[in-house]
C-alpha cells in the first residue's frame, strides 16, 4: 500500500488569526497526488476561522475524508496544569528556539470536559468526516525530568498514591530499564513501573471518554502517536488506544529536531538526567542496547511496525514521515523520503507530515514517485 497517503494542512493556532491558505496552490498539489496515488484523508487544523469549506468540498468529491486536526492535552489556555510533588504547576519551559508545547494533566477529567466544550464552541458548525487527535500524551523529556515524573494533582494522587516514592538514578540507565519488547519497556523499580503504567491508564481512560463522545456524533477517529519506543515515556499505550481508532499515525520522524522527532527525543532523554557529555553519550548507547539496535534506522523502524501489528486491531497504520523542509529542525530531502517509502514494510500508507502548504514540490514528487 505504498501509494496510499494522508496529508496534514496547518491553519494556525486556535486562538490566533488563521494562516491564509493559498487554495489554488493546494489544489494543484492535490491534483499531483490524485494523478499518481490514493489520498485517503486530509487532516486540517486547527484554527476554527480558516476558510476551508471550498477545499473540504473539493476533497470529499474526490472521495477523500476530511478530518479536523485537534490538539488535546496541549495548545489550549484553559487546561488545568500538571502538578509537581510540592503541589506547584510543573514548569515546561523550553529553549527559546524550541516549539512551546505546554501540557495540561491527562488524568484530570475536567480537561476532557474542557476539550468537548472547545469542540462545541469552535468546530461543531463545520462538517468533518473524522477527528484526528494530536498531543494525546504527557510531556516528554524536553524540559528535563520533572514534567515526566508527574502528575501529583488531586486526581492523579487519588489513582496513583505512591508517586512520591519515585527514585531515579543519573547513571547510564537512570530509569532502570531491563528490556524492551511488545512496544513496552520493563523497569527494575516497581514504583517507577507503576508510575508509567498509571500515566498510560490516565491517557487511555481520558481518550476512551473523548472518543466515545466523537463516535456518538458519527465521526471517525485518527490518532497521532509517538514512535512506540518513545510512547512509553509519555503515557501512550498502543495496544490500549489503537483499537479505538480508524487509523493511527506513529511519528517516525528520523530527521526532525523538534518534539516527536526521534533524534530530538532521544537527545532530550539522554540529557534530562544531567552529567558530562561522556555520561550523556553512554546513556544514549545504553538505550540503543535495550532497543537491540545500533541506530534508529529503517530496519529498526520495520521491527517497531511489525511489533505494532499484533496490537492495533483493525486500525489502519499510516507511517508518519516528514516531507516539510526546515534547514535547522527538519533538513528533509527527496532521497530520505524515497528511502522511507521504499523500505517501510507492512503499512497501509504514509502520513506526509506535517503541513502540505510548506512541503517543497520536489519532496512531494519524491513521495509520489516512490509510492508508484
Ligand atoms: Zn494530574
Amino acid at each position: 500500500m505504498k501509494n496510499h497517503f494522508t496529508v496534514q494542512i496547518y491553519t494556525g493556532e486556535i486562538h490566533s488569526a488563521p494562516q491564509p491558505l493559498d487554495i489554488p496552490a493546494l489544489i494543484s498539489k492535490f491534483e499531483q497526488i490524485y494523478q499518481k496515488a490514493h489520498l485517503d484523508c486530509v487532516m486540517i487544523g486547527e484554527n476554527p476561522d480558516a476558510e476551508i469549506d471550498e477545499l473540504a468540498d473539493y476533497l470529499r468529491q474526490r472521495g477523500t475524508d476530511v478530518y479536523l486536526w485537534l490538539s488535546v492535552f496541549s495548545g489550549h489556555r484553559g487546561l488545568s496544569a500538571l502538578v509537581n510533588p510540592q503541589n506547584k504547576p510543573v514548569r515546561q519551559d523550553y529553549d527559546p528556539d524550541d516549539e512551546k508545547f505546554v501540557f495540561g494533566c491527562p488524568g484530570n477529567p475536567e480537561n476532557i470536559r474542557y476539550i468537548k466544550q472547545i469542540f462545541e464552541k469552535y468546530y461543531q458548525r463545520r462538517k468533518y468526516d473524522g477527528i484526528f487527535l494530536d498531543k494525546i500524551r504527557f510531556p516528554g523529556f524536553s524540559c528535563g525530568t520533572e514534567p515526566v515524573f508527574t502528575c501529583f494533582c488531586p486526581h492523579c494522587r487519588a489513582n496513583y498514591p505512591v508517586s512520591d516514592r519515585i527514585q531515579i538514578g543519573n547513571g547510564e540507565n537512570p530509569l532502570g530499564i531491563t528490556g524492551y519488547g511488545n512496544l513496552k519497556y520493563t523497569l527494575a523499580d516497581k514504583n517507577l513501573h507503576d508510575l508509567f503504567a498509571y500515566k498510560a491508564e490516565a491517557v487511555t481512560a481520558s481518550l476512551i471518554s473523548l472518543i466515545a463522545y466523537f463516535r456518538e456524533k458519527k465521526y471517525k477517529i485518527g490518532l497521532d502517536l509517538f514512535a512506540p519506543f518513545l510512547s512509553y515515556f509519555v503515557g501512550q499505550d498502543y495496544a490500549a488506544l489503537a483499537p479505538y481508532a480508524d487509523f493511527i499515525k506513529p511519528m517516525f520522524y528520523r530527521k526532525t529536531y523538534a518534539p516527536a522527532g526521534l533524534p530530538f527525543e532521544i537527545d532530550k532523554y539522554a540529557n534530562a538526567f544531567g552529567g558530562s557529555l561522556q555520561e550523556i553519550e553512554k546513556r544514549r548507547l545504553y538505550l540503543y542496547k535495550m532497543l537491540q539496535t545500533s541506530a534508529i534506522d529503517m530496519s529498526f523502524i520495520n521491527r517497531e511496525i511489525k511489533a505494532m501489528r499484533s496490537h492495533i486491531g483493525t486500525a489502519k497504520l499510516y507511517s508518519g514521515i516528514e516531507v516539510n523542509y526546515h534547514e535547522k529542525i527538519a533538513p528533509v530531502k527527496a532521497s530520505y523520503i524515497k528511502e522511507n517509502i521504499r523500505m517501510t514494510e507492512n503499512v497501509d500508507g504514509f502520513a506526509l507530515s506535517w503541513d502540505l502548504c510548506g512541503t517543497p514540490d520536489e519532496n512531494l514528487k519524491a513521495a509520489l514517485d516512490a509510492g508508484e
